[in-house]
């Protein structure tokens, strides 16, 4: 295998001390994890192991084809989308549950006789049975498991939708017996207890994104390094990159590493995002491209050709950099990497 030459380096130990801090908010409630979309980017298997070793029981994916990088690991698997009519038969064969999303799944997943989750939308207007089609008898013979409704503005504290959604969600769950109700992602768990109930879903505060559900910071997850493929001065007045955004206002040493937009190294970082050599901060210069971004390294007179240079993505920083959310950043980093486990 030809060596990668960009490279994730994935902190185990951060990802479950932050499922930690999650479960730990949840009181009582047992606490999953999100890993679709690959693991918010990291890695869906390496990091479902990690927090399956920590005691985590619940996974959730987004689609049937992420089961399979699942396989073999011990946990109960949902699957968020629930089941399409074409989906059935890939469903009925695998180890993981559909969250039943509407009417028509529900009538379609009910002669199976199969256990399942139900999702119940309580104000976001995305995906789920709204409240009247629950109550409606709709579920009545289905071997519900867990009955789910997801937040629209958890991370914003003191939301007005927030008590809004939890109260109609108590309501129903009051209503619709179930082994368990479950509604918090990350946001929700800060949110305090009202909004645990049996089961709780975090996925971005587990990958190091957002806030802790009980204040200050989560571990960083990811660290991200990149080849450096060539060094070069570039003269005072003279420019760098497609489009020329950068010229350079005396004489810069220059780092052209192999990180670019499709490594999810996103364009609007440009002339905004940042590399480390050691302690010097090596800014972005010129515009980001496909395979390639360069910095200005002449604070770090060391680095040699060859060497991998750090970037800066601290997920807060690099978001407020970017105009991209700290979601956009992790799922977006792309196939090209390295993914190395620590
Ligand atoms: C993605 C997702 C989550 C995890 O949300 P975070 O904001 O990443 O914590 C939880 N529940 C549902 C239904 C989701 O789609």
């Amino acid at each position: 295998m030809p060596p990668r030459n960009a490279r994730l380096t994935i902190d185990t130990a951060a990802l479950v001390a932050n499922w930690r801090r999650f479960a730990r908010a949840g009181g009582a409630a047992a606490c999953g994890a999100a890993v679709k979309a690959d693991g918010y980017g990291v890695g869906a298997r390496a990091s479902a192991q990690a927090l399956v070793a920590a005691g985590c029981r619940d996974l959730f994916v987004a689609h049937w084809h992420e089961v399979e990088a699942l396989t073999g690991i011990d946990a109960r698997i949902a699957v968020l989308h629930g089941v399409g009519a074409d989906e059935m038969a890939t469903a009925l064969a695998s180890p993981a549950v559909p969250v039943l999303a509407t009417p028509a799944q529900v009538a379609a997943w009910k002669p199976t006789g199969r256990p399942c989750d139900v999702m119940v939308d309580t104000g976001l207007n995305r995906l789920g049975l709204s409240p009247g089609e629950a109550l409606s008898g709709l579920l009545d013979g289905l071997q519900l498991d867990t009955l789910h409704s997801h937040l629209a503005c958890a991370e914003i504290a003191g939301h007005p939708r927030n008590e809004l959604q939890r109260a109609r969600f108590a309501n129903l769950a009051a209503r619709i017996p179930a082994r368990r109700h479950a509604l918090a992602n990350s946001g929700g768990i800060g949110l305090g207890p009202g909004y645990h109930f049996a089961l709780t879903r975090p996925g971005i505060g587990l990958y190091g994104g957002g806030l802790a559900p009980d204040g200050g910071g989560l571990a960083a997850v990811v660290a991200l390094s990149a080849r450096i493929l060539q060094l070069r001065t570039v003269v005072a007045g003279d420019s760098i990159g497609y489009g020329a955004t950068f010229t350079a206002p005396h004489d810069l040493r220059i780092a052209v590493v192999a990180l670019g937009y499709a490594d999810g190294y996103v364009r609007s970082l440009s002339n905004a995002g940042a590399a480390f050599a050691g302690d010097a901060r090596c800014p972005a210069v010129g515009r980001v491209s496909m395979d390639m971004a360069a910095f200005d390294v002449s604070a770090a007179p060391a680095l040699s050709e060859g060497d991998f240079l750090d970037i800066d993505f601290d997920l807060a920083a690099t978001a407020a950099a970017s105009g991209r959310s700290e979601y956009e950043l992790l799922t977006g980093l792309g196939a090209r990497y390295a993914r190395v486990y620590k």
